[in-house]
């Protein structure tokens, strides 16, 4: 199955490409589609539940991020309906034409979606655990996005739980959101995280929480696990509670809100004291902050070479 979902990854990658080349790249497919939809091309339609759910670390990021990464999230969109169709038999040849690509998947529904999770295998853990350097290497702090990013890796390949998972979109509103967890069992979604230290896992906590909560309610499971395990102490904490729906909508609400106005109120002022947006994009004014964006390819480029400095 594993090789059977790489291969019809591959080949969907491949028509992308190929359609591509005739819409003038991602970015013209996307504006195909936003047409298709009746959305006009500068409007936010494709977003992620990890980034929108990091509104509770900062509604300002949550949004610049989900601009940033909308061609990304459209392009697993694609990816997903186009290999999926293929693996459930929906599909029997590639499609030529952009149309023809921005089409396939739209019969998909999520009780396909669930017979292809049912064949993926859990995650596989790391045999015989990681050698003593690296894990005391982990308890180091990491003074670049870069680092935090790969301990983070580390810590999930080592630490979390493993359970099997696929990425999947759905409708929101005018939205589509991507997401795909960190686990998925017949009851339950899991989301990991891995912070420096018991103070910033405070406030990772609600953004890891309303992250499961979105991905319960899209993915249609009762119940939310989720652990975050903090560097400097080496424990993991712990929450296993129903699904919050109610949550999850209204994460999605501020977050449209927040796009429709630009204007949110201002996090705790030691979040903006290493973000990168601060003074580009973003400015406090009192306690409200008013975001000034650049035109979306602007943006992008600018974000491409980036770092935000501090491990959170
Ligand atoms: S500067 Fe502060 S308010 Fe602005 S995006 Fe960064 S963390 Fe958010």
């Amino acid at each position: 199955m594993l090789e059977s979902v790489e291969k019809a990854r591959e080949e969907a990658a491949k028509a992308m490409k190929q359609c591509c080349g005739k819409s003038g790249g991602l970015l013209g497919l996307l504006l195909m589609e936003k047409r298709r939809r009746g959305a006009d091309a500068g409007k936010l339609v494709f977003i992620g539940m990890a980034d929108v759910a990091e509104y509770y670390w900062c509604a300002g990021q949550s949004l610049i991020k989900n601009m940033v990464m909308e061609p990304y999230f459209f392009g697993a969109y694609l990816v997903d309906r186009l290999s999926y169709s293929k693996l459930l038999g929906k599909v029997d040849k590639p499609p030529r034409t952009p149309d023809e690509l921005l089409k396939v998947g739209d019969d998909l529904t999520m009780d396909d979606v669930e017979r292809l999770l049912k064949k993926r295998p859990p995650k596989e853990p790391v045999a015989g655990g990681l050698p003593e350097d690296i894990e005391s290497l982990l308890k180091e702090p990491a003074d670049s996005k870069q680092l935090a990013a790969a301990k983070g890796i580390v810590a999930e390949a080592v630490v979390a739980e493993k359970y099997p998972t696929i990425r999947w979109n759905f409708p929101w509103r005018s939205r589509v959101v991507v997401g795909v967890p960190d686990g998925i069992t017949d009851r339950f979604v899991y989301e990991f995280k891995a912070t420096k230290n018991k103070f910033l896992a405070l406030f990772r906590k609600p953004v890891a929480l309303v992250q499961a909560d979105l991905y319960g309610m899209f993915f249609r499971r009762p119940e939310k696990r989720v652990q975050i395990h903090i560097f400097e102490s080496g424990e993991t904490l712990t929450w296993h509670e129903p699904v919050d729906v109610k949550a999850a909508e209204a994460v999605l609400q501020k977050f449209e809100t927040v796009d429709e106005t630009r204007m949110f109120s201002a996090p705790k002022p030691w979040k903006c004291q290493n973000c990168w947006f601060k003074g580009r994009f973003c400015n406090l004014e009192g306690g409200t902050v008013v975001l000034s964006l650049p035109e979306l390819l602007i943006l992008q480029l600018e974000y491409a070479g980036m770092t935000f400095g501090a491990e959170r």
